[in-house]
């Protein structure tokens, strides 16, 4: 996935020095094997990944895809839904057209934007249990902003399986925990600083996951400005105007599409937050930063953030 990851787990109490280094091997090989399961099978970065390959086969019959890639699509049309639109992972034409004027150094014309677009939809893609049918040339699509959460839950539940009795999933900063600490304290999340690469603030967490997105890490350059990795679907050119959207959900999956798309939204995409989420926006440019954050997530941080923050 072009990230590292740092997996931490805790045997369960009292069961002994040997089994506890048993338990705790088999839960990061599981883990480990989990999270490279999901890449093989997901990745667009891999010209060999089922994915990649329905990406490239051509329109008009029923492409056989494995289960789990089947039901982060199903996962995906739903959010693609709750999120007005904005979390859309049809719009790979669009990612693959801003990130070639990336290389190139040049912004893409109006009328390459509009095909992009119209290339980009949900219509065009039929999803049965065992595979996806394209019924356009152009029709791909692109997990980039949901698999890794897919693949944080999927290490989470290996985890458990091999018997620990708590653990941490991190990958590229997106975060999931379950259990306890040996030392029975929460655990703790730390919320990066979308202008350096300080931190702002720190989630104590006992179970659920936490993801980010944001322009500061991963973005291109045309003609001296910076465009984000992210497409707003609605205009077909890069999101704007959000430095970082963090989300807190009880699974990874759910926070890292949500992330994506509240940085799409924006401020006005707090609104639309199912109750169970929380989510905080880091808007503004340097030096004028300010956030923006669901009322309950004044209760899951530990100190005031640095900026201006208002609650809605
Ligand atoms: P990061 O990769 O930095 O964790 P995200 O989780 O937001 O950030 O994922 C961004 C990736 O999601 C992009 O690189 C692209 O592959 C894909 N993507 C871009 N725009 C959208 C969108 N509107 N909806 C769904 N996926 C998107
Ligand atoms: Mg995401």
């Amino acid at each position: 996935m072009g990230t590292s990851c740092r997996l931490v787990v805790v045997p369960p109490p009292g069961v002994g020095r040997e089994q506890d280094a048993r338990v705790t091997h088999q839960a990061l090989t599981e883990a480990e094997a989990a999270l490279r399961r999901v890449e093989a099978q997901m990745s667009t970065w891999i010209d060999a990944t089922p994915l990649s390959r329905f990406n490239r086969a051509p329109p008009g019959e029923r492409f056989p895809l494995p289960a789990p890639v089947v039901h982060v699509l199903r996962r995906s049309r739903e959010l693609h839904a709750a999120t007005d639109g904005a979390f859309d992972v049809t719009c790979r034409p669009l990612i693959e057209l801003w990130r070639a004027a990336g290389k190139s150094g040049q912004l893409p014309p109006p009328t390459a934007i509009a095909k992009a677009r119209a290339a980009s939809s949900w219509n065009v893609l039929d999803l049965a249990d065992d595979g996806v049918t394209k019924h356009a040339p152009g029709a791909r699509v692109d997990l980039g902003g949901i698999a890794k959460g897919y693949a944080i839950d999927q290490a989470v539940a290996a985890m458990r399986r091999a018997g620990a009795h708590g653990g941490l999933v991190d990958v590229g900063g997106d975060v999931r925990v379950f259990g306890q600490q040996p030392s029975q304290s929460p655990w703790e999340i730390q919320l990066r600083d979308p202008s350096g690469t300080g931190v702002i603030g720190t989630f104590p967490i006992r179970e659920g996951a936490v993801c980010t997105s944001g322009d500061y890490f991963r973005f291109a350059e045309i003609a001296g400005q910076r465009y984000s990795h992210i497409i707003d679907p609605r205009s077909g050119r890069p999101a704007r105007g959000v430095r970082s959207a963090t989300v807190v959900a009880p699974d990874a999956l759910t926070a890292d599409a949500w992330a994506t798309a509240l940085s799409v939204l924006g401020e006005a995409g707090l609104d639309r937050v199912p109750p169970d989420l929380e989510a905080v926006l880091i808007l503004g440019r340097k030096g004028h930063l300010r956030a923006v954050a669901t009322a309950g997530f004044r209760h899951l941080i530990r100190d005031d953030l640095p900026y201006p923050t208002t609650f809605r």
